[in-house]
């Protein structure tokens, strides 16, 4: 049975101007103990979907159709006390992106963990300072610096406090929203290793949330890519890394550059992603898609497998042409 089951999701923002769709009808599955990389520019939907999946809405968010199961557990039918109670930071919980913002400049490091384990009612306090220990050490941090302030610690180091916090309650499915990204590239590469390491060591299911194909490729067992509120393609990371078969995936993993070859200028996507208060008809991406033909303008793709049969999905009406786009430079 998968862990997490997200079926036809919609989540929308109330504006003055009218309905933003963050979020338009989206589905996938995450089985226990496997990691899916949800990957896009910024506003396609990706931290939107994080903040769904943990109900912490902003006051003009509002779910608008769909359904998220948890273990067999319908997480839209549970009232907000059974939620906070029963599933969010216990079962599911988050890596914040940003750690500045995360933290309690005011509370000592250890504090801030041990009362999100307080807050369980399931412990005592100093049941809770030992196992914040625990967790100080497990991420690489010396237990001793428990009574320390943010301000004490490098960027990494208090993204590594926020790894802790989110372990605090033995989750089985931990959201990790651009973990990494207000980090150096050697920071990085370090921080991703430790929430690797404790994933493994613990079984434990992830979604990582990011805008770097390549760092989702890294860590992942899935990809799936957001663009405009749509999932666009979703499947096995290997797969989509080495042959995306999308348009709009083909570019993201263009505009990183290869360290490894010649010195060129970055391939980018021109353009910008639509206003999601009046999203383009037919296909979304295509004001931007150098394959766009009218059919694209005309009918919205769906999600279809590469291959029959095949877990692989690509809502594209050109999957094939699309294999072999290669993206222009943008001077
Ligand atoms: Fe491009 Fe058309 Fe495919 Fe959209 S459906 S990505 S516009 S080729």
């Amino acid at each position: 049975m998968a862990l997490l089951e997200v079926k036809n999701l919609k989540m929308y923002y109330k504006t003055l101007r009218g309905e933003v769709r963050a979020v338009d009808d989206v589905s996938f599955r995450l089985e226990p103990g496997r990691a899916l990389g949800l990957a896009g520019e910024s506003g396609c939907g990706k931290s939107s979907m994080a903040t769904t999946l943990l109900r912490l809405l902003p006051a003009n968010g509002r779910i608008a159709g769909g359904s998220i199961f948890f273990d067999g557990v319908d997480i839209l039918a549970l009232s907000e006390e059974e939620f906070r109670k029963n599933i969010r930071w216990k079962k599911i919980s988050i890596i914040f992106q940003g750690a500045m913002n995360a933290l309690n400049p005011v509370l000592r490091i250890g504090d801030q963990i041990a009362e999100a384990i307080v807050n369980t009612g399931e412990t005592t306090k100093e049941e809770a300072v030992a196992r914040t220990k625990e967790l100080l050490a497990m991420v690489g941090i010396d237990p001793g610096r428990y009574h320390d302030y943010p301000h004490e610690f490098s960027g990494g180091m208090k993204q590594r406090v926020v790894i802790a916090m989110a372990l605090a309650c033995h989750p089985t499915l931990v959201i990790a929203d651009e973990p990494t990204t207000a980090l150096d590239v050697m920071v990085q590469a370090q921080v991703l290793s430790a929430v690797e390491n404790l994933r493994k060591k613990f079984g434990l299911a992830m979604i990582l949330i990011s805008h770097d194909l390549s760092v989702i490729a890294q860590t992942c067992d899935e990809i799936a890519v957001m663009y405009a509120g749509k999932l666009v393609e979703y499947g096995e990371a290997v797969e989509i890394y080495k042959e995306p078969r999308h348009p709009y995936t083909r570019g993201l993993l263009k505009a990183f550059p290869d360290i490894t070859a010649e010195r060129s200028p970055i391939k980018t996507i021109p353009g910008y992603a639509p206003n999601l208060l009046e999203p383009p008809a037919g296909c979304r991406f295509h004001p931007r898609c150098p394959l766009a033909v009218e059919t694209c303008r005309r009918l919205e793709p769906v999600l279809k497998p590469v291959t029959p049969g095949s877990n692989r999905v690509v809502a594209c009406h050109r999957t094939e042409e699309a294999g072999a786009l290669e993206w222009e430079a943008v001077q």
